[in-house]
């Protein structure tokens, strides 16, 4: 049996985490594969591309800067991905080489891991942020049928994203989130906004409705200001790591035939990795 083989393709990409995470399922499943760094240039992204079968690879992850680059050499791209204008997560099925994007299934992944039933009769998610997370949080808002209100500080970038999402997505300026927050049954923070070494979010969630669940896409630290706020006005929150985790179960099967789980010694590990390079917060 030949060696199944995956990457992560970037420039840079020694801090991915990715090999952390697949290498833990490679090991636990005894799998006889590996899940290898690639650090390519722009310019070299093409040949990269187009030797990937003749090298053996299975497929990869794409991160920064490579993610919309690559979709002009993939045979298909998946709807998550045409949605969000990013792939990153390649494969190959019945021969052609499919370009997807993951991050939503993440996003909602571990929403149902870390509070189960979040979407029973749940109508409303207010997401702060309009780039490429909240495209991912839209997405899978969508999906799960609920009605998305964009708050961002450009306002302008949001109402770009309700126009592209359809009409059960509507733009909205931060002086309106107060108002917003009282009708949402979930809050998700998709700003760089609380991340370590950034400015804090502000916010008031005094007016959030009662029963609502706080999400924050931000892993570092781990619980941010917004999750403590909420966590002390009884609400139930969702922090961030999760979705790095889940975000990346359905490459690993494309890849290796195995779906591997999301489990607590798998969080504890990008934990300890996190806590040892000092990005625990
Ligand atoms: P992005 O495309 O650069 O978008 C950043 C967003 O933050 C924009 O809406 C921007 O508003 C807003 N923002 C930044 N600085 C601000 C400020 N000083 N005041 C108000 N708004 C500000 O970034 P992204 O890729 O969506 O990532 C956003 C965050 O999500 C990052 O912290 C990232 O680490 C995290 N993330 C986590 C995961 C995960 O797996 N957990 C996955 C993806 C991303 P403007 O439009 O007004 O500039």
């Amino acid at each position: 049996m030949t060696t199944k083989r995956a990457f992560v393709l970037g420039h840079p990409v020694s801090h991915s985490r990715s090999p952390m995470l697949h290498g833990h399922w490679l090991a636990l499943h005894a799998i006889d594969g590996s899940y290898e760094t690639k650090d390519v240039a722009p310019d070299a992204v093409s040949d990269f591309i187009s030797g990937m079968r003749a090298e053996g690879w299975a497929g990869g992850n794409v991160t920064i800067p490579h993610k919309l680059a690559v979709m002009r050499y993939c045979d298909r791209i998946d709807d998550a991905a045409q949605q969000l204008g990013a792939v990153n997560t390649l494969w190959f099925e019945d021969g052609q080489l499919v370009g997807g994007n993951t991050d939503w299934i993440g996003l909602v992944g571990n929403l149902d891991e870390q509070a189960p039933g979040w979407d029973d009769d749940a109508r409303n998610a207010v997401i702060l942020g309009a780039g490429g997370a909240a495209r991912a949080a839209i997405y899978g808002m969508l999906k799960r049928g609920l009605s998305v209100q964009v708050v961002n500080r450009t306002v302008e970038k949001a109402r770009e994203l309700a126009g592209h999402f359809g009409s059960q997505v509507s733009a909205h300026g931060t002086d309106e989130t107060e108002v917003l927050l009282a009708d949402a049954d979930l809050l998700i923070n998709t700003t760089s906004l609380g991340m370590k070494g950034q400015p804090p979010l502000e916010i008031d969630l005094s007016g959030l409705k009662e029963g609502a669940v706080v999400y924050d896409v931000i892993y570092v630290p781990l619980e941010t200001a917004l999750l403590k706020q909420a966590a002390a006005k009884g609400h139930r929150t969702v922090d961030g790591l999760g979705m790095l985790l889940h975000q990346a179960v359905d490459g690993f099967e494309h890849w290796f035939g195995v779906r591997p789980e999301v489990t607590p010694e798998l969080r504890q590990l990008i934990i300890d990795d996190l806590v040892a390079k000092g990005q625990a917060g």
